[in-house]
């Protein structure tokens, strides 16, 4: 797969995707049930691999082939929402683990053998305000001790490995409020039923996640990743690159309510002519198209940032903020543009519009966006 371009890239996902119809995701979607077999064949075909290191028997791209990968997979119709995880954990792993820790997951996670889909951040009590989350991880001779509770945990099920944050040192001790976290990677086949319970939030898309609850969950104290206490600072790296992540998927989505649209504008026909030929119609599709190629350069921005190892989180941000706005404006376009049958489950349109407006509110809301960039980009005073 090395030194692959981007448009090689682009034209084997499309034709591994070609394999997954949209009988395929409309099954699932109406089952609620977990695209085992698309994840098993792009693990197989080495895609979910593609940032390991070679000599971890990986493919050693970037973040920039990464997001071509994701971004194809939703541009086929798919939903990359169901593995993009193992694609930015990885980054976390990559940047701070040990070479222990590498050494011991990395071949098993690019054979196939783990998966390292799931990362806990989010608590139910303090949502977006990280740095006051309340689960604690304290050391007792050899292990870690957990105690606490998180919300919104994806892929879990599907996953043998889940990057956790935690307070390792209480709030009240720290100088700054981002010191004393700490990231581990748990294994979760030791700690599902051995003090970590899991429980699935049903929700508006077909997107496996979960609440979680730990008691007294003992982690080996070597599964800690890097320093004890910089956690917050390592798992900035895995936020950027699922940003960016997201950003091209929503690219991918938006190229195809675009495309979509355009299609049935140019073949429904009404009134006798197509409705495509109405400026009415014919101009959100094009504006949309235009809001997508605006926010891909940003993306592109932020994935080679990140690839070249500069500080990104300004460009991952705003590549992110702009493409979730530019695909859900194209799904409203494009819910519009097929009318009533828009509403269709067989047009495949509603399922897409449901996934992508997630984007709005995760992994990281709209409002947070703009105070970030309120706040470290011009200057702005703290509004938190
Ligand atoms: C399907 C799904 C999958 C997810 N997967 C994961 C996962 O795998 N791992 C994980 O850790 N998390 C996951 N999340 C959680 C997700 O990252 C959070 O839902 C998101 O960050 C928002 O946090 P919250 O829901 O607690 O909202 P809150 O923090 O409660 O915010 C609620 C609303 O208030 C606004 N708001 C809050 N504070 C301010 C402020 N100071 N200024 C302006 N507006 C503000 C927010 O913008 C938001 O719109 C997932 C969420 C969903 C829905």
């Amino acid at each position: 797969m090395l030194e692959r371009s981007f448009e090689e890239i682009r034209e084997s996902v499309r034709a591994l995707c070609r394999r997954f119809e949209p009988a395929y995701w409309q099954k699932l979607d109406c089952e609620n049930a977990y695209p085992e077999e698309f994840v098993r064949t792009l693990t197989e075909a080495g895609w979910l691999a593609a940032s390991i290191p070679q000599e971890y028997g990986g493919a050693g791209l970037g973040l920039s082939e990464a997001s071509v990968i994701l971004e194809e997979i939703n541009r086929c119709g798919g939903n990359s929402g169901a593995c993009h995880g193992q694609m930015y954990n990885m980054e976390t792993l990559l940047r701070h683990g040990s070479e222990a820790q590498k050494r011991g997951y990395l071949p098993k996670i690019a054979s196939g053998e783990l998966r390292l889909q799931s990362m806990a951040v989010t608590e139910p009590t303090t949502g977006t305000d990280t740095t006051k989350l309340k689960t604690v991880a304290v050391r007792q001779g050899d292990r870690y001790v957990v105690n606490g509770q998180k919300v919104w945990v994806s892929r879990l099920q599907h996953s043998d490995l889940m990057i956790l944050l935690a307070r390792t040192t209480p709030l009240s001790q720290v100088e700054r409020k981002s010191d004393g976290l700490s990231i581990f990677i748990v294994d979760l086949r030791a700690a599902i039923g051995r003090g970590l319970t899991v429980r699935p939030i049903r929700n508006m898309v077909n997107h496996e996640t979960n609440e979680v609850f730990f008691e007294n969950l003992e982690i080996p104290a070597e599964d800690l990743i890097g320093e004890e206490g910089k956690g917050f600072k390592y798992i900035l790296d895995g936020l950027n690159a699922e940003r960016a992540l997201i950003a091209a998927e929503c690219i991918g989505d938006g190229y195809w309510f675009v495309d979509k649209a355009a299609r049935y504008a140019r073949d429904r026909v009404v009134f006798d002519r197509p409705i495509g030929r109405n400026q009415g119609v014919q101009f959100p599709i094009a504006e949309s198209y235009i809001e997508i190629q605006a926010a891909d350069l940003m993306r592109w921005k932020a994935c080679d940032l990140f690839d070249r190892r500069r500080p990104c989180g300004a460009e991952a941000n705003m590549a992110k903020y702009l493409a979730a706005k530019a695909s859900w404006e194209a799904a409203n376009v494009c819910l519009q543009t097929h009318g009533g049958f828009g509403f269709a489950a067989e047009y495949d349109v509603e399922r897409k519009f449901r996934e992508t407006r997630l984007y709005q509110v995760a992994p990281i809301s709209t409002n947070l966006i703009l105070a970030y960039v309120a706040e470290h980009v011009l200057g702005l005073p703290r509004s938190y």
